[in-house]
């Protein structure tokens, strides 16, 4: 209902409704389900999308993909994400994972990881995260010790979605115990039946149903042919896959907080109070206007940084990483007010589960707090921003437009 297609291409207007028909298949008793815990991983709603050729859109069609742009790629992630952010992140692992091993993977690897994955076929997860912290992912303790033609990895990642049941994990360890962080890490394909243990599996707020866990490798061997890239190549790989890891967290924000709000507009309309409907308040209305200001806002960043993505494709000196993570900051904290807005505007019937107002939010809190916390993207936003001040402008030298411009004596800096 509140989608605005008016800037967007045929291709991503078709890819909407292909998505939307497919999310309107999706089992309510599935999403019921995974909020009771009672499965590990939605397998077969991966399996299905596999099917409609609706995973790694943006991949080669070589590898099963549809060499479509991120602009469409975000769009079908708005549309899943209407159904919450457990689905949303299985959806979008395929492409957070696939962004290494298109652009990093050796052949084989694409071939036996990738070309799967894509087909909904084999199951994907990704540990970055230790228990010792996230923001400070150049901290990474896992350690990978060259042994004849075999890596030997020894460490735990947490909070691993997936990390139950995933086929295969993208695992960052050092490699170089005395660079800096962002020379010293590797990332290497492990698959779980190389000897991954599981040892905690977390009773979470939301997201249920996803297998999010914490696992261990202890003397894991992982051959030398599983590497990703090159050797201490990890910084740059990681900084490649924050790309799709933001951006697929921002785009299904959108969808969440979209479906949220729609819900609480219906209910707006039907609800009375003092013999009214509860619409007719402006105490409600303005709140519906502003979730709206703020939703159309959010998804015109999120376009505004899936355009620098593809440009960035085409053209390197074009670096996405400012705006998707502006993206990823303003969606996901904008998200969270919307969703918290559309509670209170359907009152306690809402803090209850009747209505799935309740689960939604749960959900969207994560959404400020991963794929690289608010606060780190604010931390990125202003730095990518700084430099750029100190690059030559052609702009208009605003500075002497002022009456007293040359007062340089009352130019004090320090
Ligand atoms: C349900 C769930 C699923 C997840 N899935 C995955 C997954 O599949 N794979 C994976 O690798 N990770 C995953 N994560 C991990 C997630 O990305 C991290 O939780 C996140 O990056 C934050 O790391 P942390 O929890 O260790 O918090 P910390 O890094 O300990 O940060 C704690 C707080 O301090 C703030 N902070 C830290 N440093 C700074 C700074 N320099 N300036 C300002 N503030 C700062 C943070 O913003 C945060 O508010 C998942 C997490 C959850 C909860």
């Amino acid at each position: 209902m509140l989608e605005n297609d008016f800037l967007c291409t045929n291709i991503e207007k078709d890819i909407r409704s292909e998505v939307k028909e497919f999310v309107n298949t999706i089992d309510p008793e599935l999403i019921r389900k995974m909020d009771k815990n009672e499965i590990d991983y939605p397998f077969e709603f991966i399996r299905e999308a596999g099917r409609r050729n609706l995973l790694g859109l943006r991949f080669s069609e070589k590898y099963g993909g549809r060499a479509l742009p991120w602009t469409a790629e975000c769009i079908a992630l708005e549309e899943i994400g209407v159904l919450g952010m457990g689905l949303g992140c299985s959806y979008a692992m395929p492409s957070i994972v696939g962004e290494a091993l298109s652009k990093f993977g050796k052949e084989w690897q694409r071939e036996e990881f990738l070309k799967p994955v894509i087909k909904g076929e084999k199951l994907s997860a990704e540990g970055l995260t230790e228990p010792r912290g996230g923001s400070d992912f150049f901290g990474t303790t896992t350690t990978a010790e060259k042994k004849g033609n075999k890596w030997v990895l020894n460490g735990m990642k947490r909070f691993i979605a997936g990390g139950k049941v995933a086929d295969f994990y993208l695992i960052y360890a050092r490699t170089d115990k005395n660079a800096p962080g962002h020379k010293a890490l590797s990332l290497f394909i492990v698959e779980r039946d190389m000897g991954v243990e599981v040892e905690e599996l977390f009773n979470l707020l939301g997201f249920k149903g996803m297998g999010t866990a914490r696992i261990v490798f202890k003397n894991l061997e992982v051959p030398d042919e599983n590497m990703v890239g090159n050797l201490n190549d990890g910084g740059k790989i990681f900084n490649h896959m924050m790309v799709p890891e933001r951006l697929t967290s921002a785009a299904g924000a959108i969808g969440t907080a979209r479906v949220a709000l729609e819900l609480a507009m219906k209910y707006s309309d039907r609800r009375k109070a003092f013999g009214s409907k509860i619409r007719e308040f402006q105490g409600v209305n303005f709140k519906v206007a502003n979730c709206l200001s703020k939703l159309d806002a959010a998804r015109g960043l999120v376009y505004m940084a899936a355009k620098a993505a593809d440009a960035s494709e085409k053209d390197p000196m074009v670096d996405p990483r400012r705006l998707v993570s502006e993206a990823k900051q303003f969606a996901t904290d904008t998200g969270w007010e919307i969703v918290n807005d559309a509670m209170q505007i359907i009152g306690g019937i809402g803090y209850t589960q009747v209505y799935p107002i309740e689960r939604l939010l749960r959900d969207m809190r994560l959404a400020p707090i991963w794929t690289g916390s608010n606060e780190i993207m604010k931390m990125l936003v202003q730095h990518e921003a700084y430099k750029m001040l100190g690059l030559p402008i052609k702009d208009r030298d605003i500075e002497k437009d002022a009456l007293d411009w040359y007062k340089d004596s009352e130019k004090v800096f320090e």
